[in-house]
């Protein structure tokens, strides 16, 4: 093979373009010798509420603690349910799990990837206590209804807003291309999320579309009580030393990965439309070829993902043809979380979610990424599903 290989993902052209301010910005924190919380992560935790237009944001050690610590500071509890989407990373299930609720799990639209709103009503129990939509692949979940039913029920929304930062919800778009958004209530439209349920979960994993060097999460929620209750829970179950309430966790954010954060923030904007961007650009290359379906560019999707269907049976073929010619494509994800070893037997069959993992495939994405080698991404691609 001659070419260059091409990665899934590669994080070193960003920070080529803004090393000179991360260098800076670490330096600061390492010259303060204050390293967990204080004015840093503080500093951060404003703007970010700021940009995401949620009152309060409190940082945490990562997406799954921001999702564990969310869902007990909006009241879960061992026993109770909580209403999710099957086809997510095991993070969502594995929170709800570890803080003793039962995740229940609501098959996907196929076109979306997301939970599918018609089918949350038929499992509602006395037990429910909230719904987790995931904003799948950057993908907004489709908020309108979801609230609607939230609020019919009593029930709390929180959302795994991991893959999803900077993505502003303008209304359902199932199965379209975002033309129907003028239909949806105007409280929510061009709302961002995390600032639309009653609570937000932020991931800052390097790979997610704001990214940290190393481990952060956010929770974002309008709710005082919420927010005040999670400032607890993230260390020790107390705000006064000495004085613990309950029992919390150690998850905090740190003020060199806030730092970070706090560059790339203005930023984001900017490499999310860049990834719409390279969206558009691999639809209208593979507009016409027979055996996949693209995703739709919706309103409000930040493309954390690129994600297609191959069909007819031939995913693995494909994804070992495109290996074979170093392009690195992977399946995000493979088996649906009520499929995997630790829930084995214990949820029926989501068949939605089962035959998507057999189809999905993601493409090389990231916001710098050429249109020269999508080019041969997509003509490799192509001969892949002649074969
Ligand atoms: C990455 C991710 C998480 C977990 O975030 P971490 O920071 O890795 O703990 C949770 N949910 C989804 C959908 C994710 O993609």
């Amino acid at each position: 093979m001659s070419q260059n290989k091409v990665p899934i993902l590669d994080l070193k052209p960003q920070y080529q373009a803004i090393q000179t301010e991360i260098k800076a910005a670490v330096n600061r924190v390492l010259e303060s010798g204050q390293f967990i919380l204080g004015e840093e992560v503080g500093n951060f935790e404003s703007a970010a509420a700021a940009y995401l237009g949620s009152k309060h944001a409190i940082g945490v050690n990562s997406g799954t603690d921001a999702l564990m610590i969310a869902l007990r500071a909006l009241g879960v509890e061992p026993g109770d349910e909580v209403i999710t989407t099957p086809f997510s990373f095991f993070a969502t299930a594995e929170s709800i799990s570890n803080v003793g609720a039962k995740p229940i799990f609501v098959d996907i639209d196929a076109a979306s990837f997301n939970l599918n709103p018609e089918q949350i009503r038929d499992q509602i129990t006395d037990k429910t206590k909230a719904i987790l939509p995931v904003h799948l692949f950057g993908n907004p979940a489709a908020m309108a209804q979801i609230l609607d039913i939230a609020e019919a029920h009593n029930l709390k929304v929180l959302e795994d807003c991991a893959q999803s930062f900077g993505s502003a919800y303008k209304g359902d778009c199932i199965g379209c291309d975002g033309g129907c958004q003028d239909d949806v209530r105007n409280s929510i439209t061009g709302q961002r999320t995390g600032a639309i349920g009653d609570a937000g979960a932020f991931s800052f994993f390097p790979t997610k579309n704001l990214g940290a060097y190393g481990d952060g999460g956010l929770i974002t929620t309008n709710d005082d009580a919420v927010a005040e209750l999670a400032r607890k829970l993230r260390i020790h179950g107390t705000l006064k030393r000495y004085h613990n309430e309950m029992l919390g966790y150690n998850s905090r954010l740190d003020a060199i990965q806030a730092a970070i954060l706090g560059v790339k923030l203005p930023y984001v904007d900017k490499w999310n439309q860049q990834r719409r961007q390279v969206a558009d650009t691999y639809n209208r290359l593979l507009e016409n070829v027979p055996g996949i379906v693209t995703p739709a560019v919706t309103a409000g999707h930040v493309f954390h993902q690129y994600t297609l269907r191959i069909l007819n049976g031939k995913r693995d073929a494909v994804k070992e043809y495109l290996a074979s010619q170093g392009i690195g494509a992977m399946v995000y994800y493979p088996v649906p979380q009520d499929c995997l070893p630790v829930y084995q037997g214990q949820f029926p069959t989501y068949p939605v979610s089962e035959q998507v993992a057999k189809e999905v495939l993601s493409l090389p994405m990231w916001p710098e990424l050429e249109e020269a080698i999508q080019e041969r991404i997509v003509a490799t691609l192509k001969d892949a599903i002649a074969l």
